[in-house]
């Protein structure tokens, strides 16, 4: 069992305070720990995905935002009623911007408008405030983290790269490891795609051990507006059942703070990825 730590932080120059984390608190990390994430309030979230979700007793983030086709095609994107219907079903509603912007081509200050107009909406309904965030088109930087830690954000996913190649139509990526990684920027050890196969899935699947915790990344099943990320429902389905077989702990982002103290990290955020780019991943 870990020894309950005491963290340091040094505010201001001068001014030390300790914060007391007591790891014994934190579950253990099992094998087979794994969250499920879907971008981008596809019309399947509500559709499909959730009830799939119910039927194997698994948790999962909806990552919202007002951007792509949300305003306009209620055809292809659930509206606010169904996020709502989401949240009551226990899914954790997470913060995806108001209009999907590249993050790291913002001001500080419009990035803060950007998740606090989502915050606000998420409060017009009745929906808990957004802890965890998504950068939209896996774009993030360091400002953007700094945004984050001043919301109180508690964990944040980007996508593959750059530790892996990200062709853009699906694919691999490392495991998080809690050990390793800034909780604001945890990566995503596969996202959907044409080119994400069931063998990469699988593969994404048995990353979840010895402490590291395999986060997948969903948009729509299927994807109608961006077939570039799509899954179809079959495929979904067989990954489901294989997580169910597997006896995998299927969780949201949000949960991760059951397993994980997202106050730790390391002081240069972007210091694990480096490091993971030369080590070869
Ligand atoms: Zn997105």
């Amino acid at each position: 069992m870990k020894q309950a730590l005491i963290v340091t932080v040094v505010l201001f120059v001068g001014s030390v305070f300790e914060v007391s984390a007591d790891s014994e608190q934190l579950r253990k990390i099992p094998d087979g720990l794994v969250v499920l994430t879907f971008d981008d309030c596809n019309k399947s979230d509500r559709s499909f995905v959730a009830k799939v979700l119910k039927e194997h007793g698994f948790g999962a983030t909806f990552y919202v935002t007002e951007g792509l086709g949300f305003l306009r095609n209620k055809e292809n994107y659930v509206t606010w009623e169904e996020i709502v219907e989401l949240d009551r079903m226990g899914f954790e509603i997470g913060n995806h911007t108001k209009t999907h912007p590249h993050m790291p081509r913002l001001s500080p200050q419009q990035m803060r408008n950007e998740l606090l107009h989502i915050e606000k909406r998420c409060k017009e309904h009745k929906i808990r405030r957004p802890v965890t965030f998504c950068y939209p088109g896996f774009g993030h930087s360091l400002a953007c983290v700094k945004e984050l830690q001043q919301l109180n954000y508690l964990f944040a996913r980007r996508g593959v790269g750059p530790e892996f190649k990200d062709g853009g139509r699906g694919g691999r990526g490392p495991a998080y490891d809690p050990e390793v990684d800034h909780p604001l920027l945890v990566p995503t050890t596969g996202y959907a795609g044409p080119d994400w196969k069931m063998e990469d899935f699988i593969w994404a699947i048995s990353k979840a051990r010895e402490g590291r915790i395999a986060v997948l990344c969903y948009h729509g099943v299927p994807a109608r507006e961006h077939p570039w990320v799509n899954c179809d429902p079959e495929d979904f389905r067989k990954h489901m059942n294989y997580l169910k077989k597997e006896g995998c702990t299927v969780i949201s982002m949000r949960d991760l703070a059951l397993f994980v103290d997202p106050r730790k990290g390391p002081a240069d955020p972007y210091e694990p990825i480096r490091a993971r780019g030369k080590r070869g991943k």
